[in-house]
């Protein structure tokens, strides 16, 4: 999606360095290679990321396997109790940990501390788990035989995450990886790192033993031996689609269970009978909420027969509300993008758009933040008439950046979003409850909202989209999380008084 981090070579040498999280203590790296996290609010270099080499991927794998038989083997309940003080130490220093956002994200306060309260519901979801590692039981499943079954940690699994959600992410998976009785490495995007070794030493101060938690920082080389080392049991990837399918595809050519999530174009279908101004609020608020950088963000609006004229107004004159700002700005309701050259692909498609025949009804880079600031700001925008052929609609702009489709029929929506190669998230719109049930029959995306336009499951229901928006068979956390992190095993058991058996070479006939 946008490009890698650019290499720390030009940054000044004082800056503080985020390192890495192996085997329960801070390990500068020492491959000599390093990348540059900006404030995205100023436009400028504030810290250095180290980046991780083979060796020290290799590193955190062994302090993670080493760590793994005992922690497998830690009751239930002391694990429980653990989980309960990691939700706990988060919660007390989430303002700590929504700072670090706002510095390396650049998203504005509240929208930090939203992600971290999504994130903790998480954590709280593992809590319960003894109920959810309950395995069944088969009394008699034949005449003095029992059958059970028992679902066991896989050992060390890999997290690979990406830099719109740094905190959020991570706890989608680590909370029930290690509640399961897995040992964790977390690869972070290498563009906001520090949260993720803030998390390392809050789940130390919780009692999680040394090893059962590692982050190394870094890139595809980090990533690539994650995929080979025979030593990790699974993946789980959260990033944009062409990375998803590589980690997808490497993984499991290389034996392991992986869960890769990808990009998103998410539709917002809008019928002719719904609530204009309620519409016009969803679209807003999910359009440019943490400035379209949400796999989840609403980036086309499906406009049905003549609700587009007052749809479109209705967006239009909301925009110039919109506080955009830094996140130091306490009204400021939408922060920077993540890098200046996401910043320009984004503002590139405002400006490709006319000669391909859409109307740019409001122009981000008229915003006087982009005009004047240093930061990576960009304005609220809103393409009108747009078609399926335009760069604008065919590519995740991740930006804060509304289309306008307008379709005739309901079915010509329906088949727009269910041709679209992304299915993460959609959302319809109508005071009509017969054509909000047959939309979510009909639609092939792994999300729905009903009049909701950010239609995220809560923690216990799990995270997936459909088509290029995931790779593998289980969504995330949750439920089926719980699933991905163990392995079942079905024990059939029987203890016949002694004497009492006889040779037969044939499966059994009788029941
Ligand atoms: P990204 O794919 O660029 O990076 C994600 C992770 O992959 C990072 O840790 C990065 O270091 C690593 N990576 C990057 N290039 C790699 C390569 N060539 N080989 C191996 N690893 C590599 O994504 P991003 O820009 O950090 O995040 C934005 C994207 O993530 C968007 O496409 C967004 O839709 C998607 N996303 C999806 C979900 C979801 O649940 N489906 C959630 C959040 C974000």
């Amino acid at each position: 999606m946008t490009h890698a981090a650019e290499p720390g070579a030009h940054a000044p040498a004082h800056l503080e360095r985020v390192v890495h999280w192996i085997d329960g203590r801070r390990v500068p790296g020492s491959s000599g290679r390093s990348g540059s996290v900006y404030d995205p609010a100023a436009g400028r270099v504030a810290r250095t990321v180290d980046f991780a080499s083979v060796e020290e991927v290799d590193a955190a794998v062994a302090a993670a396997a080493a760590a793994f038989p005992a922690w497998r083997a830690t009751s239930l309940s002391r694990r429980t109790d653990i989980l309960f003080r990691i939700r706990n130490v988060v919660e007390a220093n989430r303002r700590e940990l929504a700072a670090l956002l706002t510095a390396e994200h650049g998203k504005v306060p509240s929208d930090a501390l939203g992600e971290i309260a999504r994130g903790l519901e998480n954590l709280e979801f593992a809590c319960g788990v003894p109920n959810l590692l309950k395995g069944g039981y088969s009394e008699q499943a034949s005449t003095g035989i029992d059958v059970y079954q028992l679902r066991q940690p896989l050992g060390v699994v890999a997290g690979v995450t990406p830099f719109n959600f740094p905190a959020m992410v991570p706890m989608w998976m680590f909370g029930n990886a290690l509640a399961c009785g897995n040992t964790f490495v977390l690869k972070p995007s290498e563009k906001d790192p520090s949260a993720s070794l803030f998390l390392a030493e809050l789940l130390a101060e919780a009692g999680v033993p040394a090893g059962v938690f590692n982050v190394v920082q870094g890139d595809r080389v980090a990533v690539d031996r994650l995929l080979e080392h025979p030593d990790v049991a699974a993946v789980s990837f959260v990033g944009s689609t062409p990375i998803a399918r590589h980690v997808y595809e490497t993984g499991t050519r290389n034996g392991k269970r992986v869960q890769a999530l990808g990009g998103a174009k998410n539709h917002m279908l809008v019928l002719p009978d719904a609530d204009v101004e309620m519409a016009a609020d969803a679209a807003v608020s999910a359009g440019y909420g943490s400035s379209g950088e949400r796999c989840m963000a609403i980036a086309t609006i499906v406009a049905v027969g003549d609700v587009a004229d007052p749809l479109v107004a209705a967006i239009r004159a909301r925009i110039p509300r919109v506080k955009v700002g830094p996140g130091s700005d306490p009204e400021a309701q939408m922060g920077p993008l993540i890098t200046q050259q996401h910043m320009e692909k984004v503002a590139s498609y405002l400006a490709s758009a006319p000669a391909q025949g859409a109307t740019v009804v409001a122009d981000g880079r008229d915003h006087p933040l982009h005009r004047s600031s240093e930061g990576f700001f960009l304005g609220p925008s809103l393409i009108d008439h747009v078609g399926p052929g335009m760069d604008c609609y065919r590519d995740e702009i991740f930006g804060p950046v509304l289309t306008v489709v307008r379709v005739d029929s309901y079915g010509e929506a329906l088949r727009l979003i269910n041709d679209n190669p992304y299915g993460n998230g959609t959302a319809i719109f109508t005071r009509d409850g017969g054509a909000a049930r047959r939309f979510q029959f009909d639609v092939h995306v792994g999300m729905v909202g009903i009049n909701v336009p950010i239609p995220v499951p809560v923690a216990y229901y799990s995270f997936g989209g459909w088509k290029g928006s995931l790779f593998g068979d289980l969504h995330m956390y949750g439920p089926e999380g719980i699933q991905f992190y163990t392995r079942a095993k079905v024990v059939t058991s029987r203890w016949p008084d002694p004497g009492s058996s006889t040779v037969d070479l044939g499966f059994p006939r009788t029941r």
